[in-house]
């Protein structure tokens, strides 16, 4: 079945994603508890966030993110042109979300839905960012 349109822009703006829902759990698993998600008073509402530490977490889908992996570099067959603009406008977003939360003293961490596959890798990753300054 063809997805609309409209489906697909509801897709986009949804939160609480699968790949969003599982490092939450992971990260509860290690132990780092107490994480905002979602906060409207920083750049960008990230995915994730520990106030104290400054440290946020983007999780982000392979596909709407322009992912360098097989995911990201698909394009539905039709209307190309739109779905290329729309997930470059998504990477040039990101990136000024990143900017400012950077420049308000916040580290940044972003995870690749493709990412997730690979738990110990993962687990590593997580660990070195929530460690480090
Ligand atoms: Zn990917």
């Amino acid at each position: 079945m063809a997805v609309s349109r409209s489906e697909n822009m509801r897709r986009i703006r949804s939160k609480n994603t699968a790949p969003e829902l599982a490092v939450r759990k992971l990260l509860r698993e290690l132990g780092h508890t107490g994480y905002r998600i979602h906060r409207k008073d920083l750049p960008g509402k990230p995915d994730i966030a520990f106030l104290g530490k400054r440290k946020a977490i983007l999780v982000h889908g392979c596909f709407w993110h322009g992912h360098n992996c097989e995911e990201g570099a698909r394009r539905p067959k039709s209307n190309e042109g739109y779905w290329s603009a729309k997930i470059v406008g998504n990477q040039l977003r990101d990136v000024a979300h990143a900017e400012s939360l950077d420049a308000l003293g916040w580290s940044v961490l972003t995870l690749w839905e493709c990412e997730l596959r690979d738990r110990a890798t993962l687990i590593a990753k997580i660990a070195a960012f929530m460690s480090g300054p």
